[in-house]
C-alpha cells in the first residue's frame, strides 16, 4: 500500500540529479552512442566567446584578444570557406577545357568577384567573436571599461551567436527580439549596425532590467534609446503588431540543459516547476507562432533553444508551421542551414542528423552549446 507519510519524508532527489536522469533516459535514445560524450561535456567546464563591442575601440579590443591567442571565429570561418571554394574552383577551371572565347584568367576573375559575396550573403554582418581554438581551454579575463566606461567585449557561449548570424539582418531591417533578456543576442543584433528599429521584449520585468543594464554598459545612449524594450507576454505579439518585422528572433525559454545538470538554483527540474516544464513545448510553439505572425510576408524568423531535446526543437518547429498553415493560412518555409555546419565546423561540433535546423553539441574539445537554431521564412 502507498504510505503517504513515508513518501513525504523520503530523501529528496536534487533537481540536477533529476535532470541528469531525465536526460539519460531521453537523450540515450535520441543520440545513441554519442550521448556519453555529450553527457561528460555537459558536466565539464563550458567554453566562452568574446563578442567584440563595435561601440568601443573595436580594433584595440581585437588586438588585445589576438594577443591571448584567440581568433575571431566568424571571420576565420568565412576566410577558410572562401579559400576552400576558391581552391575547388581553381581545380575545376584547371580540369576543364578552356572555353574558346574565355581565357583562364578571365574565368578566375569572375569566380574571384563572385565567391566572397556568395559566402557573406546569408549571415548577419559585422559580428566579431573571439574564441580559443578547439582543444584550448583558456579563459577570457573579464572585460575592462574604457575611458568612457564602455566595455570592450561581452562574454557568452559562442554558439549562442549562431541564431543571430542565421537571422541574416540587412541594413534598414525592422527587427524583433521576442524573448530578449538578459540581452546577449540583442547586443549582437545591435553590433550588426543594420537595425532601423529593434524591439526587445521579455515577459520578465526584472530580466528586462538586466537587459537595460547590459545595453547601458555596452551601447551609446543615442543607440540604446532607440531600442524599444517591453515586458509583454510574447505569445500575444502577433495580435498586437502583426505583419510588421523583416526579422524576428524567437529565443525561447527551455530546459537550459547545461544549467539544469550543474546548478540547483532556479532549476527547471525542481519539483515545484514540474508543471512549467511539462508545458514548455506548448509555450515554445505559441511563441514561435507569434513570431511568425509578427513577421511581414517574406520576413525571416529564427527559432532557438539551448536544449538538446527534439520535443523542444524540431517538434516545436513542425507544430508551429502546421498551426500557421491550418489556423492562419500562412505558409512557412523551413530554410536549409546545413552551410552553417560546413562554415563553422572548425569551431563547433554539430549534430549531423537534425531533420530541421542545426544543433551544436557540447564536446570536450569545443565545449559550447547545446544550441539549436532553425530558420523559417514566412511566405505570405
Ligand atoms: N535571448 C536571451 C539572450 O540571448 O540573452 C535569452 C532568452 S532566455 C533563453 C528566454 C527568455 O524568455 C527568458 O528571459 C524569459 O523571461 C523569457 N520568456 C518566458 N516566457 C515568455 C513569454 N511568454 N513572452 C516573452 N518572453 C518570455
Amino acid at each position: 500500500r502507498y504510505k503517504e507519510k513515508w513518501a513525504g519524508t523520503a530523501p529528496k532527489i536534487s533537481a540536477t540529479r533529476l535532470a541528469l536522469q531525465n536526460f539519460d533516459m531521453n537523450y540515450s535514445v535520441q543520440f545513441g552512442s554519442v550521448w556519453p560524450s555529450i553527457r561528460v561535456s555537459l558536466l565539464s567546464e563550458q567554453k566562452y566567446g568574446a563578442l567584440v563591442n563595435n561601440f568601443s575601440d573595436a580594433n584595440r579590443v581585437s588586438q588585445e584578444l589576438e594577443l591571448l591567442n584567440a581568433v575571431d571565429f566568424v571571420y576565420e570561418s568565412q576566410k577558410a570557406a572562401w579559400h576552400m571554394q576558391w581552391d575547388s574552383r581553381v581545380e575545376g577551371v584547371r580540369g576543364e577545357e578552356t572555353a574558346p572565347q574565355e581565357t583562364h584568367s578571365e574565368q578566375l576573375s569572375v569566380e574571384q568577384t563572385q565567391a566572397p559575396s556568395l559566402l557573406s550573403a546569408s549571415i548577419s554582418p559585422n559580428i566579431k567573436c573571439y574564441t580559443f581554438s578547439k582543444g584550448d581551454v583558456s579563459r577570457f579575463p573579464p572585460a575592462r571599461p574604457d575611458a568612457l566606461g564602455t566595455l570592450g567585449y561581452y562574454l557568452l557561449d559562442a554558439a549562442s551567436l549562431l541564431p543571430v548570424l542565421a537571422l541574416n539582418v540587412q541594413p534598414g531591417d525592422l527587427v524583433l527580439d521576442l524573448c530578449a533578456a538578459p540581452g546577449g543576442k540583442t547586443l549582437a543584433l545591435l553590433q550588426t549596425g543594420c537595425c532601423r528599429h529593434l524591439a526587445a521584449n521579455d515577459i520578465s520585468a526584472s530580466r528586462s532590467n538586466r537587459l537595460r543594464r547590459v545595453l547601458c554598459s555596452y551601447v551609446p545612449k543615442d543607440i540604446s534609446a532607440d531600442v524599444h524594450i517591453t515586458s509583454w507576454d510574447g505569445r500575444n505579439w502577433g495580435e498586437l503588431e502583426g505583419d510588421t518585422y523583416n526579422r524576428v528572433l524567437v529565443d525561447v525559454p527551455c530546459t537550459t540543459d547545461r544549467h539544469s545538470v550543474m546548478e540547483e538554483n532556479n532549476n527547471i527540474f525542481s519539483r515545484k516547476r514540474l508543471k512549467e516544464r511539462q508545458t514548455l513545448p506548448m509555450l515554445q510553439m505559441q511563441l514561435l507562432l507569434a513570431g511568425l505572425l509578427a513577421a511581414r510576408p517574406g520576413g525571416e524568423v529564427v527559432y532557438s533553444t539551448c536544449s538538446l531535446s527534439q520535443l523542444q526543437n524540431e517538434y516545436v518547429v513542425e507544430r508551429a508551421v502546421e498551426v500557421a498553415e491550418t489556423q492562419y493560412n500562412i505558409s512557412v518555409h523551413v530554410e536549409d542551414l546545413s552551410y552553417f555546419r560546413r562554415l563553422f565546423q572548425d569551431t563547433f561540433s554539430f549534430f549531423a542528423d537534425c531533420r530541421l535546423g542545426e544543433l551544436v553539441l557540447p564536446h570536450l574539445t569545443a565545449n559550447f552549446g547545446p544550441m539549436y537554431f532553425c530558420k523559417l521564412r514566412r511566405e505570405q
